[in-house]
């Protein structure tokens, strides 16, 4: 037995902690600053952030995230971002980043200001 999909509250997809005292640990984040992927889910896998690699005092190679965004730009934005890259992941073969930062400013439609909803689509193209 499959769950249903039984509500249109999307509150899940994000929240702010406007109580961190590291608020905001990232600059330039478009939209409301999503807290929700404070550990990023990708941190393991092939992603599009424009990460640096280092290797840590136990010969380790990690990712510096410390110029992404991406996790955190706005609520909608930032869940259908992670969303979109957990469903096939790559698991990260600790090279550096290769693939071109893809993203781009989003145009607000004819009519329309510049809003949360429309700034919050990252252009984050699947390999
Ligand atoms: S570069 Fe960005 S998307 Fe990639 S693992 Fe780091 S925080 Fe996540």
């Amino acid at each position: 037995m499959q769950p249903k999909d039984s509500t249109t509250n999307e509150g899940f997809k994000g929240f702010t902690n406007h109580s961190c005292p590291f608020l905001p640990c990232h600059e330039g984040v478009r939209g409301e600053f999503n807290c929700l992927f404070c550990y990023c889910p990708l941190i393991a896998y092939e992603c599009p952030g424009p990460y640096e690699v280092f290797t840590d005092k136990n010969g380790v190679t990690r990712k510096d995230c410390s110029a992404c965004t991406l996790p955190h730009n706005g609520y909608q934005g930032a869940w259908n971002f992670i969303q979109k890259w957990l469903e096939k992941p790559v698991v990260w073969n600790g090279q550096p980043q290769t693939r071109k930062y893809r993203q781009k400013p989003v145009k607000p439609k004819k009519g329309q200001s510049e809003t949360d909803e429309t700034r919050d689509t990252p252009d984050t193209s699947l390999p």
